[in-house]
């Protein structure tokens, strides 16, 4: 094996995999770290797993909605274990595939962690390796606060280990992992509490999104109690946990405690100070548009950045590394604006560019909102019924479309086409003249008044 190389990126998940295999792809001598499982948080603690937990809880709410379609069935019954091991397979297999996919690549894999010794020494356990660039793609990993007894509950890492599940479930947290998890697991069959440090979760998306679905959460039987804080944890005889909280209530008693209050950048302990790399008081590490950070040579991507720590958004920024280092296109780099994303929640969010509030406070007068509400013809024949909310927000007299937020059935899959339609600039008009596609939900965009 080389010890050195044209780039070594530090961290195989969604970020340091592109910048390698794009590199490579070139022509460059590639090496790339790694000191867990191949395919990083995304594929081991993350998206995957994630969604295929989310299909589960998906078809829960299908088999409840089933009797209103004239089905009729015994007793159901739901086995965690099935669910489990056909999702660590799945995982597994993605593992076992990016071994190929290096190798196919010319990529060399050097298991182990990590450590700068300077601006182009690295250090893997005890071995050296140079490079002329080195690529920072740590990730991170979830954060558990600091009080006593917080060791007592587990993070999303946790979930993924979970052999059973869990009978009561306190989710603490206010963003879209803490979301999801306690969707799915109340669909699932948890009795779960989501505990909020402030009245809301998912405070940086759209006011309508976060309200309609803290509506069909209640209605779901979640209890979200807003303004209460865990002051401390304890374990009790019977094994259950007992959380002592200021807000809506003082205690809480549940078997499972599970953390999902942020996620902490893992770039403590990779020499940083030694290669004179900058760092910020919360760990992310500050980069240039070109992803360039403050040593020339060395580069961060993806969660450390601080910014969308989203996987297509590590894999986009890494591949651009790749064509500007290595095939002279030399302004290519990640434009981080209108970025779509989605929450797996039941039902799924799907939010791209500004929220009402963000445009009115830099556009004022010149915005223009138009919104529905309506139960989708799904629903018409099912006892359960769920809205589905959508939104659009233009700006001045092009109504250009700076906006679009939707909540309900099929928004997670109906929102990739038009975020292309919102980058390429579309108006509402461009939206008016598109011929619907009728039934469906997503027709209801193109014909709002
Ligand atoms: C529960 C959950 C659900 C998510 N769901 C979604 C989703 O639905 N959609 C989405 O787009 N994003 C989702 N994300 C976010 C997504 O997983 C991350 O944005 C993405 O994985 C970031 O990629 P990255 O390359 O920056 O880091 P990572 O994927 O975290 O990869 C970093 C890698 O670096 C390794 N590493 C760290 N330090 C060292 C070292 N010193 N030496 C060697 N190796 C090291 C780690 O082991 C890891 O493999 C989710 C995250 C979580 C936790």
């Amino acid at each position: 094996m080389n010890t050195h190389y044209d780039l070594i990126a530090f961290g195989a998940g969604s970020g340091g995999l592109s910048a390698a295999q794009r590199a490579a792809s070139y022509g460059a001598r590639c090496a790339i770290i790694e000191k867990g499982r191949l395919g990083g948080t995304c594929v081991n603690v993350g998206c995957v797993p994630k969604k295929i937990m989310w299909y589960a809880a998906d078809v829960a709410h299908t088999l409840d909605d089933a009797p209103g379609y004239g089905y009729s069935f015994g007793d159901v019954s739901f086995d965690w274990a099935t669910i489990k091991a056909a999702r660590d397979r799945y995982v597994q297999g993605i593992n076992d595939w990016y071994i190929t996919y290096l190798d196919d690549n010319q990529v060399d894999l050097i298991r182990g962690s990590a450590r700068m010794l300077d601006a182009h020494t690295v250090e893997v356990d005890g071995k050296r390796y140079s490079a002329d660039h080195i690529v920072l793609a740590t990730g991170g990993e979830p954060t558990v606060p600091d009080m006593p007894g917080a060791e007592h509950g587990i993070t999303s890492d946790g979930f993924f280990e979970l052999e059973a599940l869990p009978e009561r479930v306190a989710v603490i947290g206010a963003g879209y992992i803490a979301v999801e998890l306690a969707g799915m697991l109340n669909a699932m069959g948890s009795d779960v509490s989501l505990l909020l440090r402030k009245q809301q979760f998912l405070r940086s998306f759209d006011a309508m999104l976060r309200d309609t679905l803290m509506e069909e959460m209640l209605n779901d039987g979640v209890s979200i109690l807003p303004r209460t804080q865990v002051r401390a944890v304890e374990r009790r005889d019977d094994g259950s946990l007992c959380l002592m909280c200021n807000g809506a209530v003082e205690e809480i008693h549940v078997d499972t405690l599970i953390w999902a209050i942020g996620r902490t950048p893992l770039t403590a302990d990779i020499g940083l100070d030694d290669a004179g790399v900058v760092v910020n008081a919360d760990g992310t590490v500050p980069t240039d548009a070109f992803q360039n950070t403050n040593v020339p040579g060395i580069y961060a991507i993806g969660d450390i950045t601080g910014r969308y720590p989203l996987t297509p958004v590590a894999i986009a920024a890494g591949r651009r590394l790749g064509d500007r280092l290595f095939n002279h296109q030399t302004d290519r780099h990640l434009t981080y604006e209108n970025i779509a994303s989605v929450v797996f929640s039941h039902p799924p969010i799907a939010s791209v560019g500004l929220t009402e509030d963000e445009a009115r406070a830099s556009h004022g007068e010149a915005v223009k909102v138009y919104q529905t509400r309506f139960t989708p013809m799904y629903y018409s024949p099912v006892s359960h019924k769920r809205v589905t909310a959508m939104k659009l927000v233009c700006v001045g007299g092009q109504e250009k479309i700076v906006g679009c937020h939707i909540i309900g059935l099929g928004a997670d899959e109906m929102m990739q086409g038009f975020a292309v339609a919102i980058r390429m600039g579309a108006s509402k008009r461009d939206f008016d003249d598109t011929v619907a596609i009728h039934p469906t939900s997503a027709e209801e965009l193109v014909t709002m008044r």
